[in-house]
Order: C-alpha cells, then sequence, then structure tokens
C-alpha cells in the first residue's frame, strides 16, 4: 500500500519529522503562507465531507452520515485561522513594545472516537495558524479513517506550498504510545480530547495540558419559553449524530406547568415517548450496572439509531425515528450519566429554582455546556451565574454555542476542565514580548 503522508511507524520517527517540519514552517513561510494552507485545508476536507463520514461510520459504527457531513463541514469552514491571532501594542516616551503569540512547537494531541476526523481538523487548523506542528494520538477504533485525515491535511499544506509533516500520526495507537508522546522532551504543550480517564493521563504527565472533558450538559425549559420551538430544537439538537457529542443536550429540566406541552411538541417533532414497559427495556438494553452499583452505558449501544434501540426492545417499524424521550426522576441513570445515544430524559421540576438545582447537579461541575428556552431575563441570568459551563445558550441548541446555529467560531476542543473554552489559534500559542526601551520606536 502506498505510504500515508504524515503516518509513521514509531512515535519517535512522526516526532523528528514533525519537529524539523515545524523549524522550515516558521522560518521560511509568513502568516500569509500559514493562511494559504488553512484555505486548502478547508476545501480538501469540504469537497471530501462525504467521503469521510461514510468512512468515519464504517469504522467507528457511531453516529449519523448526514449529520457527520454537517460536522465536518462546520469544522473545516467555522474553525477561526490566522485571524484570531491578536497583537498588543504598548508605546509611550519610555519606548515600544509588542505582545504575541508565538508557536509552542510541536504540540502531542489526543483525540476521541466520537470526532475522530472533526479533532484533526479543528486542532489542525488552530496549531498551524499557531505555528505549530502537531502529532497526534488518534483513537485505535478510528485510526483508518484518521490515517486518511492526517495524509489529505498533508496534501492541502503541501499543494499550498507547506512543508509535509507539520500533521503527523502514529500508525498504531495505543495507551503506550500516547505515554511516549506525553513524555517526550520535545513537546511541550499536550491537547486532549476525550472523557476522564484521558485528561487524569494526560494532567499526570507534569507537562501544560489543554483539556477538553466529557459533558452533560442539561436544558431548562420554563414557562415563558416557545414551548413549541424548544420542542422541536431539542429534538433536532439531541438526535444529532446520534448524540455523541459532547455539547449535545443530555437531559431535560421542564417545569411543571409546560412539561405535557414541551413532551406532546418533541412528540410532534418526531420523538418516540417511551412508556413505562419500554424505559425498563431500554434501560436494560442500553446500561449495565457496575461493581460499584453504578450504572454505565454499555459500549455497543453508543451512538446508535434511536429506530435500533427500539427493534432490540421489540417495538418494529420506527426506524425513522430520531429521538426516544420518557419521564424520569432526578436520580434515574440516563439524567445523571452522560449516555451519548438519543434516550433523553425529561424531568419534570415543581419551580424554576429546583430545575437549577437539579441542572447544576446533573453537569457534575464539568462546567462544559447548558442551555436554558426561557424569555424571562432574570431566570436566564440566575441560571447562567450558577451553572458556570464554559458555553451556555439562551433559547437555542447547545450546538449554537459552537456556531451551528448562532454566530461566532467553532472548535473541535471545548477546553472545560483548564478553561481555555473555545480553543483556537491563540490558546495554542505562549505570550512573547518584544520591548525597545528609552524611548526607542516611539515616534510621536
Ligand atoms: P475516551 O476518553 O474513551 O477516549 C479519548 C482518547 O483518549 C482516545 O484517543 C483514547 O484512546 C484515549 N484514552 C482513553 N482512556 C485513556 C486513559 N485512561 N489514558 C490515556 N488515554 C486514554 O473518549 P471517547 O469515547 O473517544 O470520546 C468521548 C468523550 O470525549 C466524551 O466524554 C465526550 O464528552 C468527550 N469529548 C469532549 C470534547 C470537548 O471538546 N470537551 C469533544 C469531544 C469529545
Amino acid at each position: 500500500m502506498e505510504k500515508l503522508l504524515g503516518v509513521f511507524e514509531t512515535v519517535d520517527e512522526a516526532i523528528d519529522a514533525a519537529v524539523a517540519a515545524q523549524k522550515e514552517f516558521v522560518t521560511k513561510y509568513t502568516l500569509q503562507n500559514r493562511e494559504n494552507m488553512i484555505c486548502n485545508i478547508r476545501k480538501y476536507f469540504v469537497e471530501n465531507a462525504t467521503n469521510i463520514a461514510e468512512m468515519m461510520v464504517t469504522e467507528t459504527k457511531l453516529g449519523r452520515m448526514d449529520d457527520k457531513i454537517a460536522k465536518l463541514n462546520l469544522t473545516a469552514m467555522g474553525t477561526a485561522g490566522t485571524e484570531v491571532l491578536k497583537t498588543n501594542v504598548y508605546s509611550s516616551h519610555q519606548g515600544l513594545t509588542v505582545e504575541e503569540g508565538a508557536p509552542y512547537g510541536l504540540i502531542g494531541a489526543v483525540t476521541p472516537v466520537t470526532n475522530p476526523v472533526e479533532t484533526i481538523i479543528g486542532n489542525g487548523i488552530s496549531m498551524i495558524a499557531g505555528g505549530n506542528a502537531v502529532i497526534f494520538n488518534v483513537h485505535p477504533s478510528a485510526k483508518t479513517v484518521s490515517s486518511y485525515a492526517v495524509n489529505l491535511i498533508n496534501e492541502a499544506i503541501s499543494d499550498a506550498g507547506g512543508p509535509k509533516n507539520l500533521v503527523v500520526m502514529v500508525k498504531e495507537p495505543t495507551f503506550q504510545t500516547m505515554l511516549e508522546i506525553g513524555n517526550s522532551s520535545k513537546i511541550k504543550l499536550l491537547v486532549g480530547t476525550g472523557g476522564p480517564g484521558m485528561v487524569k493521563a494526560l494532567l499526570g504527565t507534569g507537562k501544560k495540558v489543554i483539556a477538553a472533558g466529557a459533558g452533560n450538559p442539561p436544558s431548562i425549559v420554563d414557562e415563558t419559553a416557545n414551548i413549541e420551538l424548544a420542542g422541536a430544537s431539542l429534538v433536532a439538537s439531541a438526535s444529532f449524530d446520534n448524540n455523541i457529542l459532547c455539547i449535545g443536550e443530555k437531559e431535560i429540566f421542564a417545569v411543571e406547568s409546560i412539561a405535557d406541552r414541551l413532551i406532546k411538541a418533541m412528540i410532534q417533532s418526531g420523538a418516540y415517548h417511551l412508556n413505562e414497559v419500554e424505559v425498563d427495556k431500554v434501560t436494560e438494553l442500553v446500561l449495565e450496572k457496575g461493581e460499584d452499583g453504578t450504572f454505565h452505558t454499555r459500549k455497543e449501544w453508543i451512538g446508535q439509531n434511536a429506530g435500533k434501540i427500539l427493534n432490540a426492545i421489540g417495538v418494529s417499524e420506527k426506524d425513522d425515528v430520531r429521538l426516544l424521550i420518557f419521564e424520569a426522576e432526578f436520580n434515574n441513570p440516563f439524567v445523571q450519566l452522560e449516555q451519548m445515544m438519543p434516550v433523553m430524559p425529561i424531568v419534570r421540576c415543581e419551580s424554576f429554582d429546583q430545575a437549577c438545582d437539579y441542572a447544576i447537579s446533573a453537569e457534575h461541575d464539568n462546567k462544559h455546556s447548558a442551555s436554558i428556552w426561557s424569555n424571562n431575563t432574570e431566570h436566564v441570568t440566575q441560571f447562567g451565574k450558577v451553572i458556570n459551563t464554559t458555553i451556555f445558550v439562551q433559547n437555542g441548541s447547545t450546538m449554537s454555542g459552537i456556531g451551528y446555529g448562532g454566530s461566532g467560531t467553532t472548535t473541535a476542543t471545548i477546553a472545560t476542565p483548564t478553561g481555555e473554552g473555545i480553543t483556537n489559534a491563540m490558546s495554542f500559542t505562549r505570550r512573547r514580548r518584544f520591548a525597545i526601551a528609552n524611548g526607542g520606536g516611539y515616534i510621536l
């Protein structure tokens, strides 16, 4: 088989190639060259979105083809480029000082199975815009499509006149290769996108880490909301790519007075309302109790279609259903878990305050995302203050917080535990200062 650009047998080979490429990149190329390369990356991934989406579905067996195409286009076109690199200038009779974002050099990055190529595109664009090279330890269950993406990104850069191997990966990623990357003295920054085990492992290296961790986004719906719009949007958003997105709503808290209307609106928008017997069957099918007595998702059901889940519990001919909904108590495992499948619990709350308390508790201090459907400014402000999430959305899908149906740039790496938030090129730069002293450079 033809060798794929940027894909190496060993971590050492990949690191050496990327270090050399990054040196050449920062010495021989201008900011405009960087932008031209990024333009080409956007173009190549948009042109190949359908093909890549198909590869992702086939390899990872997660999610929905159309939604993956939308996610690929969003990351390719919506991730910010070099335009976000900001320069601070201070001038006075004492001189002139310039502060800029300099590259870290080579960054080590870990990708999730839920967004394998989106993370390569998003981090790739942002890190290159910041003047860096990156070595990915991709999720092993997406290594084939990730190799394809790393090759494509190298082709795009090279066709725009840039150096090969700014983006590299090890062909057979394992926990061991992740440790090798994490412990390499040639890597100054680690970026991890995934669940809590990975975040803990990266933080354990003692290096600077930008970590994008798990979420369990709650959505509150109060009595002042446009209930029909809320119902329709929640169905579309929580079923998007079968709810494997960290940012997707995972539980709804509806105040008592509008709960029935909301459920009706969700059914009218294509959700299937599970009865009590069906809820028990779905729970038994997709969750399991661990030795510690807590529930976990069964891996084989993550990211599967709602129709497939229904079929498995004996409800057939519902293949077009996108989301399963049911009424749940607050302590229901689907409320507490990041379920990552199109099964949505709705908790009826006796008051707005109770909805807030429940939402905060269910978010588990992930500081990730939350939304509220309300036209009561006091409610929105109150909830926004206490939930304290990186992304907080009013009257829209949580995905509007990353520019999908809302304004603003996107990212595949929402740095929650370490606080960088919506990462972009600036997140992957070190601040450096150049100061001309003794009045130099001050021409006024
Ligand atoms: P995961 O944690 O299982 O895997 C993520 C990556 O970490 C993979 O490359 C995996 O090989 C590696 N990994 C897993 N356990 C590890 C450990 N103990 N030590 C070192 N490396 C380890 O997550 P996933 O199933 O691939 O992705 C889904 C998770 O990622 C969800 O929790 C989701 O919320 C989160 N996520 C967060 C963001 C964000 O921007 N905050 C974006 C996408 C996904």
